[in-house]
Formats: C-alpha cells, structure tokens, sequence
C-alpha cells in the first residue's frame, strides 16, 4: 500500500467508479444523474484503447469515428456534467462491511458502493517476468520500495500511472531506470534515467540480474513491470473470479455486496457499447443498493 505516509480519508462518497473507459465513464454519469456524490479514478485521457482505435463503426449513433473523437465526445459529456477525473491508480479495494476503502498511494478513499470497470491488460508479459516474479520483479514498486533502498531498480511502465512510482522510487533507490512503453512521457523527476527501448527478456539465475533490450542490457538489482492494471484478486481481496474476469450476476454485482464490476473486466466480448452498457447497469444496481440501505 503506502509508504509510511498517513492515509488521508477525505470524505465517504456514495459510489466509487474505478476506471475511466466507456464502463466507467458510463456508470459515472449514470451515478451523478441519480444524484449520488460520486468520485471516478482512471486518466485524463479516458482510455488507452479509446485513444488507440483507428476506427469504430459499430458505437451507435457514431459511425465511423477515430477512437480519439469518441474519446472526445465522452470528455465533453463528462465535462457538462461537472465529472472530474482524479488521476491516481487504485491499488485495493477493501470491504469493511458497511463501506468499502478504496486505497491508492497516497491517499484512502471511502465509499459505500463501488463499480469496478477496469478493463483488462492486453499487454504480454516479458519472457522471464514470471520466472523471477518475487526474485527481483515486481508489479509494485512503492510496495516494494524499502527493500531497494540504495539499490539499482529498472522500472518498465505501460502508463503515466507508473511515472508516479518511478518518481517516488528515485527517493530509496541509489539509481532509477525508467523504461516507457507508451507516449508522450507525463512527468519524470530529474535524476531518474529514461531509456526509449524494447525490453527483450529478463535473465538471471536464482534472482533477476539483467534487462535484455534488442540492442543492448541493463543490470539491475530490481525490475518492475507496471501495467495499466493490477490483477483482478489483488485489487479486490475475497473477490470471486470466474476464469480470468469478475464474476458478476445480471445486476453486475459481485459476491460482495455493494461491489459492482463493469466492461471487459467481466468477460467477453469486449466492446465499447458492451462496457458502457454494463456501466450503466452497474451504476443503477448501485444506486438501489444505496437507497435501500
Ligand atoms: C486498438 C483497439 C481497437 C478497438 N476497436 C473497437 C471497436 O471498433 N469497437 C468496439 O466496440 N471495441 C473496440 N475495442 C475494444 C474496446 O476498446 C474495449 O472493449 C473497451 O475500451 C472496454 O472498456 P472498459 O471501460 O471496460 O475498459 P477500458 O477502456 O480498458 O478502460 C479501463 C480504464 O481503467 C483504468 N484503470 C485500470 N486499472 C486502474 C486502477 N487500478 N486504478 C485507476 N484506474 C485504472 C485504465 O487506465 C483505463 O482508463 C478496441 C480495442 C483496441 C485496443
């Protein structure tokens, strides 16, 4: 979770929406319609895989669009609607019983209801991550930030999210390398090494050791690979699984009562209007979990 720091709880929200894609987006709104103080975690650009479509024809109503311009038009319809997104990676989601604590870096949220919409990772791993997954590779750099205390990390970051934990490394760490597997590069402390190369493989022999690149390796005495998202079980302990994605009944709930899940991370297909779908029944499910309380 959080290094040290005091957890700040600003305030309990009705609905806590975690993710930003069309799921997410959907179920906000959904949400603030119904009148419910709702908070959504995710980026500022909504959704990589929004941003990424050359060209979508089957959104209805929108034939023919970039991802980029539907993107846009889901900004704008946040916008209108007074819906701001807070760019922090959610590392848990804890049921305490009659609330859930929704924990990032630095901060802890609460929250009565939450929908899950999170998406799944495309991203494949690099060949050897899980050979030495816990012998030096990691999947939370603040998480394991002491144990690299005046060490030499490399830290692979599919998101901006993962600028934030490289930065926050630079302050244990005796050397920081920062790999960026997208564009542009949000906020990168002084200090950290960014390197715009291909991981090939990690190697080593009872412990990861070095990097391989297409032209080149680095060494290092931890390796971090952060993806746009953390697996489904760690991010919700006690949460049911159902090969690979939430498991989720016709009202998008979970087993967990008050825990909603929307979007791929329920299963196939995934799609946009499935996503946002699912948002908007998840959201109201929600909000008559919340009113009949
Ligand atoms: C190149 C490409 C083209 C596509 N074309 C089409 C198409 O033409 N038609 C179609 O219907 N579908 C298409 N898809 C599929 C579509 O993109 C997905 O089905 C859709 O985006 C799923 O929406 P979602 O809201 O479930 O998840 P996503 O859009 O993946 O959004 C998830 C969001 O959650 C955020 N997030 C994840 N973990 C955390 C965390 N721990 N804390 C905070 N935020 C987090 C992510 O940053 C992201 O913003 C395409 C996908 C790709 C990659």
């Amino acid at each position: 979770m959080n290094q040290g720091q005091d957890l700040i709880v600003d305030q309990r929200y009705d609905l806590i929406v975690i993710g930003s894609g069309p799921a997410g987006i959907s179920a906000a709104i959904n949400g603030v319609i119904r009148k419910k103080k709702v908070k959504v975690f995710g980026i500022s650009d909504l959704s990589e895989k929004l941003t990424k479509a050359p060209r979508i024809d089957n959104y209805l109503g929108f034939f023919g669009v970039s991802g980029m311009d539907l993107k846009n038009s889901f900004a704008n319809h946040i916008q209108k609607m007074d819906i701001q997104i807070t760019e922090e990676k959610v590392d848990a989601v804890y049921a305490m019983g009659d609330h859930f604590a929704v924990s990032t870096r630095l901060n802890m949220y609460e929250a009565t209801s939450v929908v899950v919409a999170t998406g799944v990772s495309i991203k494949k791993s690099i060949p050897g991550e899980d050979v030495f997954l816990g012998k030096g590779v990691g999947y939370c750099a603040t998480c394991d930030a002491p144990i690299y205390k005046n060490k030499v990390v490399a830290i692979v970051g599919y998101d901006v999210h993962a600028e934030e934990e490289a930065n926050f490394m630079l302050d244990v760490a005796s050397k920081v390398y920062y790999i960026p597997m997208y564009k542009p590069i949000k906020k990168i402390r002084e200090g950290i090494e960014i390197l715009e190369k291909k991981p090939k493989e990690i190697i080593g022999d009872d412990h990861a050791k070095k990097l391989l690149f297409q032209d080149g390796e680095l060494e290092a005495d931890g390796f971090f690979i952060l993806k746009d998202s953390v697996d489904l079980d760690q991010l919700v302990p006690g949460v049911e699984i159902a090969e690979g994605h939430f498991k989720v009944d016709r009202h998008m709930e979970t087993n967990i009562p008050g825990l909603y899940a929307a979007g791929d991370c329920t299963g196939k297909p995934y799609q946009y209007l499935k996503a946002a779908g699912e948002g908007q029944v998840a959201a109201l499910n929600a909000v008559s979990y919340l009113d009949n309380r």
